[in-house]
């Protein structure tokens, strides 16, 4: 990796990591109504329909924090989710980074759980959504227009198969990018750590339960990385998913940490995992770069890593229920 390229951080959360790298701490179970049988029914993933998803998010071009562009995005996300049945709530928020303060607006819809019980166990489902401010077009194919488009499909995919026996969210955050060319904290992940500083202010820290973060999945060559900041039994959980599936050779890819949206789930305590292939292009060349465009990824890439989410679902669901 050159100087400047690298995202890998690992001492980038010293404390974190000595509290929770060798398995991450979940939280205690909290008494609750009992969680009904996974729902086994099967959600359909329209890969065509993802792929036109990612080609229009690139038709926004450059899409960074604040820019009309991400408004413009933010603005079809809503309407997509609403024709989907789902209820999108917005998040703004404005915060200092160092080109001043910003307007940020994160995206969501919550699937409620079969039950209707508000307390139910919530997944979140996480993308983020801008791209990173370059001083030339980045349109960012597939950062983030790859896990945008997924999480979008899921999203329809799974309402129209009907509430589960917990409750997820579609997260879609604003600025998880960087505003300095280099990723230095606190300049970067706003809207993951706002969102996050939310649960606990409405209450729903406990009821999360694990976070699932999808990032640059859309590479034509795709192969998930082990983050070992990633919470070790949702790692194991997902990627055995993949590999029941034969899709293990997507999967148990180069181990390295890097900072995402995830580790501000993590900083909660609460289970997450960075679902990223972080080897984009020859030694990761291609990312943050003019050469992420829509011809380095591929449509077999998103409904690979939807078919990888989905075939875990219930597996997350078996356990959720056996812990209460
Ligand atoms: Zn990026």
């Amino acid at each position: 990796m050159s100087p400047g390229r690298s995202r890998f951080a690992p001492f980038l959360l010293a404390p974190l990591a000595a509290a929770c790298l060798a398995s991450c701490p979940e939280p205690s179970p909290s008494p609750a109504p009992a969680v009904e049988a996974p729902a086994r029914a099967t959600v359909a993933f329209d890969a065509a329909r993802a792929w036109r998803d990612l080609e229009k998010q690139v038709g926004f071009g450059p899409r960074p924090a604040g820019s009309a562009a991400l408004d413009a995005t933010r603005a079809w996300l809503e309407a997509e989710l609403r024709a989907a049945g789902l209820e999108p709530r917005r998040e703004p928020f404005r915060a200092p980074t160092p080109r001043g303060e910003v307007d940020f607006a994160n995206l969501y819809a919550d699937l409620p759980a079969r039950s209707g019980d508000a307390q139910a166990p919530l997944v979140i489902l996480v993308s983020h959504f801008d791209t990173k401010r370059m001083d030339f077009p980045f349109v960012g194919a597939n950062d983030a227009g790859s896990s945008t488009a997924t999480l979008l499909e899921l999203a329809r995919g799974l309402a129209a198969a009907g509430p589960r026996s917990i409750a997820l969210r579609f997260l879609f955050v604003d600025g998880e990018e960087a505003v300095r060319a280099q990723w230095i904290d606190p300049d970067n992940r706003y809207g993951s750590k706002h969102h996050a500083a939310q649960l606990k202010v409405r209450g729903e820290r406990e009821r999360t339960k694990a976070v699932i973060v999808l990032d640059m999945c859309g590479d034509r060559d795709l192969r998930f990385h082990r983050d070992p900041y990633s919470t070790a039994w949702l790692a194991e959980l997902i990627f055995a998913a993949a590999r029941r599936e034969g899709l293990g050779a997507h999967v148990d890819g180069p181990r390295d940490p890097i900072a995402d949206d995830h580790l501000s789930f993590l900083e909660l305590g609460i289970p997450a995992l960075d679902l990223i292939d972080f080897t984009y292009g020859p030694e990761n060349s291609w990312w943050h770069t003019h050469e992420d465009t829509l011809d380095k990824c591929s449509e077999e890439s998103l409904e690979r890593t939807a078919r990888i989410v989905l075939a875990a679902l219930p597996d997350l669901e078996t356990r959720l229920a056996a812990r209460r």
